[in-house]
């Protein structure tokens, strides 16, 4: 996104320097000795007469006369005049005021996803992964929604970003069959953010998993059902952690390491971190 420009109205601020420390720390000491000799009533009015003095130098600081005078609205409204859309602009600029990270954990409470053989569930590796990143991202400070894949909630859902943990058919196709794909939302409001976080997700997760990165979506993560659901302003992508056939190993057992490769990609995007242009898609 392109930096907003500044304004910077006229506050007519005092000099900082007036209360110089030497000013303040006296009538402390003062207080302290007065204390220590026996209590007297004088002593104690000089108290309060030395910190209704500091108040009421620090009251003059900061009267409404000198925030608001007529001369600075005036000015903020000619400057409006002038270009309304740069002083508008950052009135209606979006504010990340929440934490609120969305978590899909892919086919939870509507179907089984991909089954294998033996009976090991796409889905509950899903949840599995999906309730691992909840708990690490709540461990970072983040409120974190750990979503079905139909859910309710993810109707104009709004979050820093959503991500959608899905793994990948447990059929036996090929020897490549094996890495991890992203796929983001086409439709958002800020396709730099969505792109952003794309490029995060992709790093990060093949720097801490070792799984290769693998192009060519299906339609189902390209135009996957939540996309269309979120709100626009919320950057949302799906992944696909790895193949249940040849990654089986990593995806049952080191659950923790996949669930870490998706938290240090949202933390990559949310942090503002670099990514490493090579990786990029
Ligand atoms: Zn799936």
């Amino acid at each position: 996104m392109s930096e907003m420009p500044e304004f910077t109205p006229d506050f007519n601020q005092p000099d900082a320097e007036e209360n110089s420390p030497e000013e303040n720390t006296a009538p402390r000491r003062e207080y302290a000795s007065s204390r220590q000799a026996s209590f007297s009533v004088f002593g104690s009015i000089q108290t309060i007469l030395v910190y209704a003095f500091l108040l009421a130098s620090l009251f003059t600081l900061f009267t409404p006369n000198n925030l608001f005078s007529g001369r600075t609205i005036e000015r903020m409204f000619q400057a409006w005049q002038a270009n309304p859309t740069l002083v508008a602009q950052p009135l209606i600029q979006p504010v990340q005021s929440t934490s609120r990270i969305g978590i899909v954990s892919g086919h939870w409470n509507n179907d089984s996803g991909s089954v294998c053989a033996d009976g090991l569930k796409e889905a509950d590796v899903n949840l599995a992964i999906a309730s691992l990143v909840q708990q690490k991202l709540t461990q970072e400070g983040f409120q974190v929604d750990l979503l079905e894949e139909f859910d309710s909630r993810l109707t104009q859902y709004q979050a820093i970003a959503l991500v959608s943990i899905h793994s990948d058919t447990c059929e036996y196709l090929n020897d490549q069959a094996t890495g991890f794909k992203v796929a983001a939302a086409l439709e958002t409001a800020y396709p730099e953010n969505t792109g952003r976080l794309e490029a995060c997700l992709v790093d990060r997760y093949a720097k801490t998993t070792g799984l290769p990165y693998r192009t060519g979506n299906t339609n189902d993560m390209t135009y996957y059902h939540a996309f269309n659901e979120v709100n626009t302003e919320t950057p949302a992508v799906i992944i696909e952690v790895g193949y249940l056939n040849l990654d089986r190993q990593i995806l049952t057992s080191q659950q923790s390491l996949i669930a870490d490769g998706i938290v240090n990609g949202l933390l990559c995007y949310i942090r503002n971190e670099s990514i490493s242009p090579t990786v990029t898609p």
